[in-house]
């Protein structure tokens, strides 16, 4: 069965992650079940570069491991890019105002922030790329997007970081409002992984499936 080694230690993340890859006939370990504790430093000046440091980094710790070696690291990086705030917080959203800052404050500041920005001025939009670190070396990667605009309040209970304050028009919810499964059908996070796991059904990798995947 494939292995594939999710490298984060975020468990938001890693919770819808396991989620979108549910019905894959894979065995879905976090870097900290695999007993990788590694941090990579984050800083490249895209989603993407910042994806494929930490899948390497990863990656190359699997690779001493006997029982890992075999295994794809896959690591998203993702944030939320406010059009009026030139982009803000962008790469920079897990750290915006400090990484042990609560998500209250962090939403309660972009609200203040955009007070008095009208409704078609409140666009932004959640990316996420995800980078796969392939056994050989080969790197495939991946992005999604999901568009919506700044509430003014936050609303819902479920999701977590900025779901609350994102609010889908199609929907009249934010994202925080949204069940589980529905966030994932449609989010930047959810469209990623889809696009990275047909890569791997449509044999692009074709040695990481043994035959009785097949
Ligand atoms: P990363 O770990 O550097 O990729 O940081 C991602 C950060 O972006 C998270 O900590 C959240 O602040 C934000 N973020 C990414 N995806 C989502 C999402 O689906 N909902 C809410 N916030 C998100």
């Amino acid at each position: 069965m494939m292995k594939i080694i999710v490298a984060t230690g975020n468990k938001d993340k890693v919770k819808e992650i396991r989620e979108i890859l549910g019905d894959m006939e894979a065995c879905v370990v976090t870097m900290k079940e695999a007993g990788i504790s590694v941090g990579a430093v984050e800083n490249g000046s895209t989603f993407l570069e910042n994806a494929i440091m930490k899948a390497k980094v990863v990656a190359a710790e699997a690779a001493k491991d006997e029982a890992w070696k075999d295994a794809i690291v896959i690591a998203d990086d993702s944030g939320l890019v406010i059009d009026a705030l030139n982009g803000e917080p962008g790469i920079y959203s897990a750290r915006y105002l400090g990484h042990d800052t609560s998500y209250r404050v962090k939403n309660a500041d972009l609200i203040s922030r955009l007070k008095g920005v009208p409704d078609q001025e409140r666009g932004a939009r959640f990316i996420c790329a995800i980078a796969a670190v392939c056994p050989d070396g080969e790197i495939l990667t991946t992005e999604g997007v999901m568009e919506g605009r700044i509430a003014s309040e936050e609303r819902g209970e479920n999701g977590f970081g900025y779901d609350p304050i994102f609010y889908l028009p199609q929907f009249g919810l934010s994202a925080a409002e949204l069940a589980p499964e529905e966030k994932n059908n449609i989010s930047h996070r959810g469209s990623a992984l889809r696009a990275m796991r047909d890569k791997f059904a449509d044999g692009e990798k074709p040695g990481l499936y043994t035959e009785e995947d097949r």
